[in-house]
């Protein structure tokens, strides 16, 4: 049976590039990159070199990069290290409704610890207006937080228009662009933001390693405590290996880019296209052009999303609901929810996201097999049944 994993927003395979850089130092280069003699320089070496390669593709100088354990370790950091460093002149944070969950719990933590956060609306497509960013600004706001690309409908947010304001306001702008990452050119100066998310196995990168870009000046303060790793923002002995294949995957994915996005884009849009022309009462959730090239998003009405994940699973295909985060909870996702649908709408929502290895003949095995799972739990369903009656 074919297999066809397009659920690469969740996470995508290592490459094969990625792995063979890593290899030295998971076996004989295992010095601790703190130490004075020879394996420890040579392991200071190779984060030293990583951390220039990313500063450089992001547009960063090396000592703006932090490295952490992932995206949401950067999110935390960010959110509740510049609240620990910021409190005394304000406890105000910016973000939006459609965050990742890093994010908004981030949130929820500090309104817990008497902060207050004004989650911004979005409009039907998942898109931030920045004139309600302006509106939200207070003179004890210390934190804007809004996120480059959104993990579930792929809609990309302004975000160089928000930096302008918040850069008028005075106040720090951070932003997740976990999903961004790989598939948008990010240039940390040209986005105009103070602090930047992103994790490496969503680029083809292994697991349990990301960055937190922070501009020169004020930095946040570091939720765990120990020795002097990362000018202490992030203590901890460096994960060397995981270092340097993040910056392997970032290097292979920003040269790769523009051809990797030409091809995913048509195969998207043959995915969507082939959608809604053979099957009736679907709706695409997200903007239809202001999204990520891999991202497909889209409301089967009248049945669940799970049921859809499940038919498609057995036969081969990886696809998911909501974000994998809240897979598995029956909640309907809080970024449709708040783009304004009803739960019907959001229920019956499948993301399909593709990847490097996605093939044409991957997609035309998904339309093929669709229609029919669709038919088959339409006719089991007791609502579709009442309103086509
Ligand atoms: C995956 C993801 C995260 C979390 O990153 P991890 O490295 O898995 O912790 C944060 N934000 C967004 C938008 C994501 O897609």
């Amino acid at each position: 049976m074919r297999q066809v994993y397009l659920d690469h927003s969740a996470t995508t395979p290592m490459r094969k590039e990625v792995l063979e850089s890593m290899l030295p130092f998971l076996s004989e280069a295992y010095g601790n990159a703190s130490s004075v003699h020879r394996w420890g320089r040579e392991a200071r070496i190779a984060v030293e070199e990583a951390r220039e390669k990313i500063a450089e593709l992001i547009g960063a100088s090396a000592n703006e990069i932090y490295f952490t354990s992932g995206g949401t370790e950067s999110d935390n950091i960010a959110i509740l290290g510049t609240a620990k460093a910021k409190e005394n002149k304000g406890k105000h944070i910016i973000t939006s409704s459609i965050e990742h969950h890093a994010v908004l719990d981030s949130c929820i933590e500090l309104e817990k610890r008497g902060f207050e956060i004004t989650y911004v609306p979005v409009d039907s497509d998942g898109i931030v207006n920045p004139e309600d960013v302006r509106k939200a600004l207070r003179e004890d706001t210390i934190l804007v937080t809004i996120m480059l690309a959104n993990n579930e409908v792929g809609t990309i947010q302004p975000i160089k228009e928000i930096a302008e304001i918040t850069k008028e306001a005075g106040v720090a702008l951070h932003t997740d662009a976990v999903q961004a990452a790989g598939s948008l050119k990010l240039d940390v100066n040209d986005l105009g933001v103070d602090m930047l998310t992103i994790s490496a196995h969503k680029f083809y990168g292994p697991k349990g390693i990301g960055i937190l870009y922070v501009k020169r000046g004020p930095r946040p303060k570091p939720l765990v405590y120990g020795g002097n790793q990362e000018k202490k923002v992030r203590p901890g002995t460096e994960s060397v290996a995981n270092i340097v294949g993040m910056a392997k995957a970032l290097e292979l994915a920003v040269l790769e880019m523009d051809e990797v996005n030409e091809r995913l884009t048509k195969l998207r849009n043959m995915l969507i296209e082939g959608v809604e022309s053979s099957i009736p009462d679907v709706i695409l959730n997200g903007h239809r052009e202001k999204r990520l090239p891999n991202n497909a998003n889209i409301s089967f009405l009248f049945i669940e999303g799970e049921s859809l994940i499940l038919s498609l699973d057995a036969l081969g295909v990886a696809v998911s609901s909501g974000s994998a985060c809240t897979s598995g909870s029956l909640d309907p996702s809080h970024v449709l929810m708040n783009m304004g649908m009803d739960h019907q709408q959001a229920h019956g929502s499948l993301r399909m996201t593709l990847g490097r290895g996605t093939s044409e003949e991957d997609i035309e095995y998904v339309l093929e097999k669709l229609p029919n799972i669709v038919d088959r739990l339409r006719a089991m369903s007791p609502l579709y049944n009442k309103v086509k009656e």
